[in-house]
């Protein structure tokens, strides 16, 4: 009986710390696609023709990003849709990462994306309310339902700060710029 409970207790103080330090945030059953910035994971039942739908990246953003999307498959549309993103987020916050590689998780339902992040913190979701950034998996959490550009450039926003400042700047200041690259991206439809 004692031995039993010290497997479990050497089990929890071993294992579950190894799974987070690893960058596993227990997002799984998933498929996978990258792009030069990121790999993109997203479940089984999301459709990625109604990601491209929603997402919908413009001709200016892809002339102010001075890249073009390929069209040649809707795997490579996602990917160099995100990278045209991406480049438009650096863009407006002037922050230039040239060897960032991060991730992008899509949860089919908003009720998903609440119960991972319960989960994981217990509390309400953060920042738009319907998507995240979380440092310490460098990954986008976000919906098949709310796949729109400028929701994944305000995320994209909140990548590009945590991986080019040294000190992190408050929360509340990430959020304003974060928000900024919302805005312009707006503004630029
Ligand atoms: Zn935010």
């Amino acid at each position: 009986m004692t031995r039993w409970w010290i497997h479990i207790v050497l089990w929890l103080l071993l294992a579950v710390p190894a799974a987070w330090a690893a960058g596993n945030d227990g997002f799984e059953d998933v498929r996978k696609i990258d792009s030069q910035y990121f790999t993109i994971y997203y479940k089984p039942e999301v459709d990625l023709n109604d990601l491209l739908n929603q997402l919908n990246v413009s001709k200016a953003d892809q002339m102010l990003s001075g890249q073009s999307v390929n069209f040649s498959s809707p795997e490579k549309q996602l990917a160099s849709m995100l990278d045209v993103l991406f480049n438009r987020a650096c863009d407006v916050l002037d922050m230039h990462l040239y060897s960032f590689k991060g991730n992008i998780k899509i949860f089919a339902t908003q009720k998903e994306l609440s119960a991972f992040y319960d989960n994981l913190y217990h509390s309400d979701l953060p920042c738009t309310g319907v998507s995240f950034y979380l440092y310490d998996f460098n990954s986008i959490y976000i919906t098949a339902e709310n796949f729109r550009r400028e929701i994944l450039g305000h995320e994209m926003g909140h990548a590009v700060m945590s991986n080019y400042f040294v000190v992190q700047p408050s929360v509340k200041i990430q959020e304003v710029l974060a928000g900024y690259v919302e805005y312009q991206l707006r503004k630029s439809k």
